[in-house]
């Protein structure tokens, strides 16, 4: 793509990702469809999967900036229900990330290590460095989605009991957003996407997995007792969601029944993000030009 496609491409990529960003609490997930595909229809698949390439390889040179610059750090954050398409996601977006300058981090059930220190201990260790892409696959967001969905979690966090009152995750929210706040000012990036699949498609993807033998491995009985919780859970996202979301640190709800609109969808918002910083090349100093003007001369004298 010469310059003034790479513009357009952005700014393209900015208008599909833009009705899906939350930057504040007016957020309702009711508003939300997981079939929605904007305008596009199940034709357009071929153009999307054209456009998600063109993303992939810009995503490529916009990193390969990042890296360059060593300024800044880029943290995207993965949250959903089961089946929702979040691992699929990540494997199509950063597919022509180079490996060096990513890191990649799924979080599961706290070990006692981890149990040992306050909430955002585990992922604060994993944070990306700067230059680099850091893809949480969960987060310290559980700790109000399953945490509250399932109180036991909570009481095995060895919290002085004072300290859990109801207003609990109205502190975590505080919490969460001024830890974000920090981030930010520290030169994280920060992009959060809510994967949104209908109980519907779930059940269908449950069914897949169970019927064809390559998928048996992702099966687990316990995703099917977690659906029992589906209304409460849709509740803590909702709360979490309006929470949470600031100018700065932007959740996208991705209506995910159909994966490949939501690997465009978080495709366009991970380049918006990128380009969002005006990424270049380091200059190279006087100094610098001299040294290579002649290491060049040596090289070319030389055998
Ligand atoms: P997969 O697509 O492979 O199923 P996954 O992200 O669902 O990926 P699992 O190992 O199935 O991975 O599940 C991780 C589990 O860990 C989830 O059920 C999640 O709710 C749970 N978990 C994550 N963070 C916390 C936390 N802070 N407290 C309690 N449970 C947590
Ligand atoms: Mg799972």
């Amino acid at each position: 793509m010469n310059s003034k496609e790479t513009k357009d491409f952005i700014k393209r990529a900015r208008k599909l990702a833009k009705p899906f960003r939350v930057t504040d609490d007016s957020f309702r997930l009711k508003n939300i469809d997981p079939k929605d595909t904007l305008h596009l229809t199940s034709e357009d698949k071929p153009h999307a999967k054209e456009a998600l390439a063109m993303g992939v390889s810009l995503l490529t040179e916009l990193q390969d900036m990042l890296y360059a610059q060593d300024r800044w750090a880029v943290l995207l954050m993965f949250q959903a229900m089961d089946a929702a398409g979040k691992d699929s996601a990540i494997k199509h977006v950063m597919s022509g990330v180079n490996p060096q300058g990513c890191q990649v981090y799924s979080f599961k059930t706290p070990s006692d290590e981890e149990l040992d220190h306050d909430f955002l201990w585990r992922c604060m260790i994993r944070l990306p460095e700067r230059g680099r892409i850091g893809i949480f696959n969960r987060s310290y967001y559980e700790e109000t989605l399953v945490v509250r969905v399932h109180r036991e979690f909570l009481e095995r966090q060895k919290l002085p009991r004072e300290l859990v009152t109801k207003d609990i995750w109205e502190e975590r929210f505080q919490d969460i957003r001024n830890f974000e706040r920090y981030l930010t000012r520290n030169g994280v990036i920060i992009r959060k996407f809510f994967l949104h699949v209908s109980k519907k498609e779930q059940k269908k993807r449950f069914l897949e997995r169970i019927e064809e033998p390559e998928k048996n491995w992702k099966f687990s009985a316990n995703d099917i007792k977690e659906r029992e919780h589906w209304d409460d859970y849709m509740e803590a996202y909702e709360e979490m969601i309006r929470n949470t979301a600031t100018k700065h640190a932007p959740w996208y709800v991705v209506p995910a029944d159909n994966k490949w609109f939501t690997r465009v969808v978080v495709g366009a918002a991970v380049i918006e993000a990128l380009s969002s910083l005006d990424l270049h090349y380091p200059k190279v100093s006087k100094d610098k030009l001299k040294e290579l003007a002649a290491a060049k001369k040596t090289l070319l004298v030389g055998k």
